[in-house]
């Protein structure tokens, strides 16, 4: 399980990271500010890979979880491959350094544009996830005298208790093709001549918090592909088992990675009846990012109200959504350990974007000491915040710092004006 104060923690009264004060990195590079840690990427990685050793996975991290460079690049270095959903994501992990063999294609509408650039490469597997889009894929592979390597997507009805918008392996979701689907494909697999069926794969949801949905999820995703097997000509070669497993934003209790990795085995591990039979790959992002990272925003106003105070901060949705997105909670706490002990207050945290959900916490029991020119850090913000970041109200995105044992690197410059303005030519219709 991995919390947010494993490696983000007071020392010497300072919020730090692997040795560094993070008031330090605010200062020297301004806010809003995302700061990472490299040791916070790694561990989770690593456990992960441990605790599967017997079965050798392909542990592909999903990128946009979290796309800078610096970030794949030390990933694809400890051996992960990169789980993608578009051709800028694939454009970014090759850059990176992944081998394209570790590189898997995942999506519900990829283009043509992207399907060809694909083809270029030859990557582990496109996971397709409808009939359209396989009779596409095989049309285009054929066109370039190629057999594109494939998993189809099972989509194994099963409900991951999680956020609808993360929800994705029930029936009404988009994504995926359900049993039925998979057996007619499988059935008339001739008719795409320009795949090979090599694979299935899942994923369910996401920040999901119980092993019940994963156990469920790879039981109907193995007993599918015994069924299949009995179809094809050739058996398949590889099961992907998807992300999804939740981490620890508040008072969240989900599952150890060691606990996940036993449910893994229970399905393909040394003592299951699978064992040997298919390569496993994996799909994590929130799991090794979100931890990882937090955001780095400075008071600029206490705004007094008769039930609550208002602390307005410069870091806006904007920057980090997912509270606007999803409703979802981040630990928020003072970068001054001094400051973080004071007597607390009702607060909410506000960015200065106009629009109410522009909110980061509400009715938060908060420092009462926190004010004008203060540091807050927004905890547990390593996974889908700089990726979901924009320009809304032309605010500058913000720039991305990377941490390792007491050196910080800038990984990613702030935007500026003219990086936003570069794109909008001439003068429009006047
Ligand atoms: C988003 C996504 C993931 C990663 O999900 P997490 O919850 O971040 O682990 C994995 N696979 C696919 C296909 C995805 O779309």
């Amino acid at each position: 399980m991995s919390k947010p104060q494993d490696y983000f923690r007071y020392s010497q009264k300072e919020l730090s990271t692997e040795g560094v004060p993070l008031e330090k990195l605010a200062r020297e590079f301004g806010t809003p500010l995302y700061v990472y840690s490299r040791e916070a990427f790694l561990r989770p990685l690593r456990t992960l890979q441990q605790g599967l050793e017997e079965i050798r996975p392909l542990v592909c991290f999903a990128v946009k979880a979290n796309s800078n460079l610096s970030v794949l690049r030390l990933l694809q270095e400890e051996g992960a491959g990169m789980d993608l959903v578009s051709l800028g994501e694939m454009k970014r992990a090759i850059l990176a350094g992944t081998p394209v063999g570790r590189i898997v294609f995942s999506g519900v509408g990829k283009s043509d544009a992207e399907i060809e650039e694909a083809l270029k490469h030859s990557i582990h597997s496109f996971n397709v996830e409808s009939t359209a889009e396989l009779a596409r894929l095989s049309e285009l592979a054929q066109k370039k005298g190629k057999v594109a390597p494939v998993a189809l997507r099972f989509n194994p009805d099963v409900n991951p208790k999680t956020h609808p918008y993360i929800s994705t392996g029930l029936k009404r979701n988009k994504f995926g093709l359900n049993r039925k689907e998979i057996v007619a494909i499988a059935r008339s697999a001739n008719e795409y001549p320009g795949v090979s069926l090599r694979g299935l794969s899942i994923h369910i949801g996401s920040q999901i918090l119980s092993l019940s949905p994963f156990d469920e999820a790879f039981r109907k995703l193995t007993d599918l592909a015994i069924e299949l097997d009995e179809l094809l000509s050739e058996p398949l070669e590889f099961l992907d088992l998807g992300g999804g497993l939740g981490i620890t934003y508040g008072r969240e209790k989900p599952p150890t990675i060691e606990n996940y990795c036993k449910t893994v085995l229970k399905h393909f591990g040394r003592k299951s009846r699978l064992y040997g039979r298919y390569r496993i790959l994996l799909e994590p992002g929130r799991t090794l990012a979100g931890n990882a990272g937090v955001l780095l925003t400075r008071v600029l106003y206490r705004k007094k109200r008769d039930k609550k105070d208002f602390l307005v901060v410069d870091a806006a949705m904007n920057d980090l959504l997912r509270p606007s997105l999803y409703g979802s909670h981040h630990g928020i706490v003072a970068l001054q350990e001094r400051i973080e002990k004071a007597k607390r207050i009702r607060t909410d945290v506000v960015g200065p974007v106009c629009e109410s959900s522009d909110c980061f916490a509400s009715d938060r029991l908060l420092s009462s000491k926190l004010d004008s020119g203060d540091y807050v850090a927004i905890l547990s913000a390593g996974a889908y915040g700089m990726s979901m970041s924009s320009s809304y109200n032309t605010r500058n995105r913000p720039a991305e710092v990377l941490v390792s044992k007491g050196v910080y690197r800038l990984i990613r410059k702030r935007e500026t004006f003219e990086d936003q303005v570069r794109l909008e030519i001439g003068k429009g219709l006047s």
